[in-house]
């Protein structure tokens, strides 16, 4: 069911918001217990809210888009009087006294935030298992991670846990979580979506974006999220197209590059390949033209995303000192001790090793070797992307190499977990959109992500693509049956 299915029968009736959240809340107390989707669940707020939009329905009132749907949010994202946590030991009890823009926005067109979803520490991982709260579980095999850092807000989707969700992608922590979990998740253009409120983790590459069922979902959350903010000097003021209407149409003659580099990687899961190549030839089909295209820095990346994120990192983590606000060691004797205790004690162990690379890359001496060289990379890697983009309107690529790898997997290998970001972080450090869609399953039965980057400011042509392969596509009806999934 889409958004628009669900606004229909709230209309007429047939179901009242009330229901909705009733029926979410009592699935989350089913099955949250072992998947672990969400840090806090806002069931009282949420139900009278919802009494609230049946009441305006039933006066007949016009309502905005996403009334009564109800929605789950990234634990980094500060919502008003509930609790903030960033799945951080440092944030454990932080409750902030303001609410993101994003959030406000999707308040104020009606949704209902039924809670938050854990995710990695401080945005930080690829498999939600550096959350300070517990590991979230794959809700197709929950052996599995979710894929991170925004797991909560994919397998509650995936789950049937709410209808939608919000995540943030630094490095690809919508569309990874998404291609693990079997959803649609989008990365906006960099400044398409404000981050007022969003807790910083490496502000040149973080973004807000949706999480849903469907491409038609995500198209909707990110219409009303869009937009310039006063708040962040960061966002864009260009119009936002509508982008529903970008949905029914045709791709004929639309150029999609498949990105060479990424198809000739050695650590790319067979049937990843397979199934992904599968889908161009679909969309060739449907009347897209298929190009071949090199970017050669694609898997420059990784080595570039690693300096600069934990630089950003640790300038912007340098806040947490037990001071202001949030966790603080009471066994100190001095200010010096007080805060290295806070800060030692408060944050895992993966936003440490990044504070600590961070440090260094930035110190004099470093910054030229390593930080300087990373941004003039990032130049060149958004060069190649310019390129391509004269070629071709869409670039074509698998979301990760893998589909969703074993709890505990890669945990103590820093490096494997980090090679699973290969093919999301080049359209972070190029500020460019992009989505991942599902495009099969694997033998295992774990879903496969196909990921659509788009040039600055197409969401509208990124969603055209999408929408028309998922019709075609129809993966859902292939979806193997498990205990957590609808
Ligand atoms: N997995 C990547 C990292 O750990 C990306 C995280 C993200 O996009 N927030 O940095």
């Amino acid at each position: 069911m889409t958004f628009a299915d669900l606004r229909q029968k709230l209309k007429s009736g047939e179901v009242s918001s009330k229901e909705l959240v009733q029926e979410k809340i009592n699935r989350i107390k089913e099955l949250d217990s072992t998947l672990n989707s969400f840090l806090t669940v806002n069931t009282d707020e949420a139900l009278s809210k919802a009494e609230y939009v049946d009441k305006q329905i039933a006066s007949g009132e016009p309502l905005p888009a996403l009334s009564g749907l109800p929605l789950a949010i990234k634990d980094n994202l500060c919502t008003k009087g509930i609790k903030t946590t960033c799945a951080s030991k440092i944030l454990s009890n932080f409750v902030p006294p303001y609410e993101s823009t994003v959030t406000k926005k999707l308040l104020s067109a009606g949704a209902i935030m039924i809670g938050k979803t854990n995710m990695d520490e401080f945005a930080m991982g690829s498999s939600t298992e550096t959350s300070a709260f517990g590991p979230t579980l794959n809700p197709w095999n929950i052996s599995k991670v979710p894929g991170g850092s925004s797991g909560g807000s994919a397998a509650s989707v995936a789950a049937g846990l709410c209808y939608g969700s919000l995540g943030s992608d630094t490095g690809g922590s919508i569309r990874q979580p998404a291609s693990f979990c079997g959803v649609v998740g989008m990365k906006p253009t960099y400044g398409r979506v404000s981050r007022w409120g969003l807790i910083a983790f490496a502000s040149s590459l973080d973004q807000v974006g949706p999480f849903a069922n469907n491409v038609s979902d995500a198209a909707e959350i990110l219409q009303v999220i869009s937009g310039k903010d006063k708040f962040d000097s960061t966002t864009v003021d260009i119009p936002v197209p509508n982008y529903s209407e970008f949905l029914s149409k045709s791709i004929k003659g639309l150029k999609i590059g498949l990105i060479d580099n990424c198809f000739e990687h050695e650590g790319l899961a067979a049937d990843v390949k397979e199934y992904v190549l599968g889908g161009a030839s679909l969309l060739e089909k449907l009347g897209a033209e298929i190009i071949n295209i090199s970017c050669p820095r694609f898997n420059d990346g990784i080595a570039t995303y690693y300096v600069i994120a934990p630089s950003e990192a640790s300038a912007n983590l340098a806040r947490y000192d037990g001071v202001k606000y949030g966790f603080r060691s009471n066994d100190a004797q001095s200010l010096i001790e007080m805060t290295s205790k806070s800060r030692a004690l408060g944050f895992g162990s993966e936003v440490k090793r990044r504070i600590l690379i961070g440090t260094y890359a930035l110190s004099a001496g470093y910054v030229d070797a390593y930080y300087k060289k990373a941004q003039q990379v990032r130049t060149l890697i958004r060069r190649d992307f310019d390129d391509a983009f004269h070629k071709v309107d869409i670039l074509l690529a698998p979301t990760a190499p893998t589909t969703a790898f074993g709890s505990g997997e890669n945990i103590d290998n820093p490096m494997a977990m980090y090679l699973s970001d290969l093919l999301t972080i080049p359209a972070n450090l190029a500020g460019l959109p992009a989505i991942s869609l599902p495009c099969g399953f694997d033998k295992l039965g774990l879903p496969i992500g196909l990921q659509l980057i788009g040039n600055v400011f197409e969401e509208g042509k990124l969603l055209q693509v999408a929408s028309q392969f998922e019709k075609a596509a129809e993966v859902y009806k292939n979806r193997p049956k498990t205990d957590f999934t609808l």
